[in-house]
């Protein structure tokens, strides 16, 4: 009897667990952080794919159909997401923007048209890259978790409120640290780091893209061999779902190097969390300047 009642108590307590689909692994891996054992969390789009671009599969609807609540990255990032949840056909399901709050950097203040690139309409869509930001992620996160699952507040708060404190450690030692990243300037190969940027220090003079989302052409490419040379640009930056083709070529050209940075958590190894996600992309930017510079 005892093993029943044992069985049927572990089985409620799996069964009640919140069904959490995310878009991508940052906002999955902040909601496991809050919600821990209380939720099931799943990530539609790997950390090593480009979010502009996720192919909308059967599969994904089917998930989405069994959940509880959908956590969208929203200013356009994941418009694939709407597809997903509209084939779910899921009534029940709460859906989170998760940019709720955040402060957009670059709205276009002229009117968009298709010269300027079509995937940063809304302004730039990669905020998560500021932690900062992933602290207002967090809070919409606990929000949505406390109003599907009012029992579980305390839990999510004291999860949440932790998860601050250690975005706010974390920071102030990565200021106090990374300091001598101030000013230095590089290239990029997508923009996905202005929030990143603007929240550490570093500046982006180019982009390999000469509008995100648009391949670059030979001219472009030309530009930024003579932006290299007049501003003395030593470092590209690349996200990891592109072809390095472009950036070798300015590699040959120039002498300029090349790193692969983390755009989401899994990205590359030692990215696996949030907080290491954050960290791998200034440690490893700050390795190349402390060695350039040395
Ligand atoms: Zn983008």
């Amino acid at each position: 009897m005892k093993k029943i009642i044992f069985t049927i108590l572990i089985t409620s307590i799996i069964f009640c667990k919140i069904n959490v689909v995310a878009s991508t692994t940052d906002l999955a891996d902040i909601a496991k952080t809050i919600g821990d054992n209380r939720i099931k969390v799943i990530s539609i789009a790997s950390g090593k794919q480009d979010h502009h671009h996720v192919e909308v599969l059967p599969s994904y609807m089917l998930k989405v159909k069994k959940a509880d609540i959908y956590l969208k990255v929203g200013l356009e990032l994941d418009l694939w997401a709407n597809q997903i949840i509209d084939g779910s056909r899921n009534r029940k399901l709460t859906i989170v923007n998760c940019s709720e709050n955040i402060k957009p950097l670059e709205v276009p203040t002229t009117k968009i048209d298709a010269s300027m690139g079509d995937i940063h309409r809304m302004g730039n869509p990669h905020y998560w890259l500021d932690p900062e930001n992933g602290k207002i992620i967090a809070e919409n996160i606990t929000k949505a978790f406390i109003s599907v699952d009012p029992a579980g507040r305390e839990f999510y708060e004291n999860n949440f409120n932790e998860f601050i404190i250690n975005i706010n450690d974390s920071l102030t030692e990565w200021l106090q640290d990374f300091n001598h990243l101030h000013g230095e300037k590089l290239i990029y190969y997508h923009n996905s780091w202005p929030y990143f940027n603007e929240r550490f220090g570093l500046e982006a003079v180019q982009f390999i893209e000469p509008k995100p989302g648009i391949m670059p052409s030979p001219i472009h490419l030309d530009r930024l061999i003579r932006t290299i040379e007049s501003d003395d640009i030593k470092l590209i930056g690349m996200e990891t779902y592109f072809s390095d083709k472009a950036p070798k070529f300015l590699a040959v050209k120039t002498d300029i190097q090349i790193v692969h940075l983390a755009q989401s958590v899994g990205a590359l190894p030692n990215t696996e969390t949030y907080l290491k996600m954050i960290r791998y992309n200034l440690q490893t930017i700050s390795n190349f300047f402390k060695e350039y510079n040395d």
